[in-house]
């Protein structure tokens, strides 16, 4: 164990030591740079995991860690609580990447789990981006590309905090499990399989790009998608027809007034009272018709809702159907229509933490050590897989991760040098969360 006394700067990490981790972890630059460009350039879009996993798989491998890759089995998740209906119908050959560490001489410390997501969302349009989306493009302190931030930084960060103690001769003292998982964009099943598989830790860290700040709310998500059937006409007589677009927009105009209800101030959970506009809703598809001058029969449109912690997911379905049903049943356009929803993708529930908590304090600590400043606290308004952990296996988990810009936009892009400020902060808080013991330079 190393010795710890709190300095007048709050960090509580030996001086000599944090010296030391803070160097090591700048050594590694050029490898760190490297290995994220290697992630971005795996297109890692939903189905298409794999290629990155692999080098996940040789990377943890490389670290000295014991490797567990597995493909999500449904039947083990199927029912549980957080469990997101699949986006696509198979799992095969799309597999969960699973380091562990174990002391060399025993479990001094407290054991963690550092998690990342290697699945990226689709890149809205490569032609818009000034390279291609996987195509990494480094400056000189950004690296570009579709999920450079979101958030395969944080996965590097993750490896880092750990190679550059072992490069300095130390080991977590304590169990430390890495996992790259997928699907955490579409429903979070990739850790929720994690979790049914019996990784658990007495902490949980994702470095999502979140500028260094310290995740200590977020909100719930749920994907719903709205399926109208109206009645094909020749445009000579619209009225024949029954417009199944036109409905959709009408019923779009009823969720937006449900978005604005649930935005009131007085209805909001705590950690979202001075936020400008917590809750979302966005209507990220939209599909029908097949002729311009047919009265369009069918047609759908998917939506991200967002809602606060403690609401309950199924409460939230209730609450969406019946606003949908009440225009069905108000609105002229929509006499005759059949309104259908479909679940598949994200069904998050919310969560807010406490800031006094151990791990949020450690983390703190660690933030102290690193940037000798005070950390900010997130309530974050979107969902990260943080959820599973400390919603249903009562494990503390927040999300600390790099500077980033533009996620889910064109031309995303993380900070290199906070990339490797996270990894320095990670590596200070396996020394006092874990403890570490002495062992041979990787
Ligand atoms: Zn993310």
């Amino acid at each position: 164990m190393v010795d710890k006394k709190q300095s007048a700067s709050g960090c509580s990490t030996d001086k000599g030591l944090s010296r030391d981790i803070v160097k090591a972890v700048d050594a590694r630059r050029n490898w760190a740079v490297e290995l994220l460009c290697c992630l971005v350039n795996a297109e890692t879009t939903l189905g298409k995991e794999a290629v990155g996993q692999a080098i996940m798989a040789d990377l943890m491998d490389g670290m000295g860690l014991v490797v567990d890759s597995f493909d999500v089995d449904v039947a083990s998740i199927d029912g549980q609580r957080g469990f997101a209906p699949p986006v696509l119908d198979s799992y095969a050959g799309r597999p969960n990447v699973v380091g562990s560490h174990q002391p060399q001489f025993g479990t001094i410390g407290r054991s963690l789990i550092l998690n990342g997501h290697i699945d990226v969302v689709p890149p809205a349009d490569a032609a818009l981006w000034m390279t291609q989306p996987f195509q990494a493009k480094v400056t000189k302190d950004k690296v570009f590309g579709r999920g450079a931030a979101d958030m395969k930084a944080g996965l590097v960060a993750n490896a880092l905090s750990f190679v550059a103690l072992r490069d300095l001769g130390y080991a977590p003292a304590a169990p430390v499990i890495f996992q790259s998982v997928i699907e955490e964009e579409s429903g979070g099943n990739g850790t929720l399989a994690c979790m049914a598989r019996g990784y658990t830790a007495d902490a949980v860290i994702i470095p999502e790009p979140f500028g260094q700040t310290i995740l200590s709310a977020q909100m719930g998500v749920m994907w719903v998608t709205v399926i109208v059937k109206g009645r094909p006409a020749h445009v000579l007589d619209t009225s024949a027809g029954i417009n199944a677009i036109d409905a959709l927009f009408e019923i779009m105009q009823d969720l937006r007034a449900l978005e604005e209800e649930w935005n009131r101030p007085e209805v909001r959970h705590p950690a979202y009272k001075d936020h400008r506009h917590p809750v979302n809703f966005n209507l990220g598809r939209i599909e029908g018709g097949d002729w311009p001058s047919t009265v369009p029969c069918s047609a759908w449109m998917c939506i991200r809702v967002g809602y606060f912690p403690g609401a309950d997911s199924a409460a939230v379905q209730e609450e969406v159907e019946a606003c949908v049903r009440r225009t069905a049943r108000r609105s002229p356009r929509l006499a005759g229509a059949e309104v259908t929803f479909r679940y598949a993708g994200h069904r998050a529930e919310g969560h807010a933490g406490d800031t006094s908590a151990p791990l949020l304090q450690g983390l703190a600590a660690a933030h102290r050590c690193v940037t000798a400043g005070e950390p900010a606290y997130l309530a974050s308004t979107a969902t990260t897989d943080s959820r599973f952990y400390a919603l249903y296996a009562e494990t503390p988990a927040t999300c600390y991760g790099p500077i980033g810009g533009e996620l889910h936009g064109i031309d995303e892009w993380v900070s290199v040098q906070s990339m490797l400020q996270v990894g320095q902060v990670l590596a200070h808080f396996i020394a006092d969360w874990c403890g570490l013991e002495r062992t041979k330079p990787l």
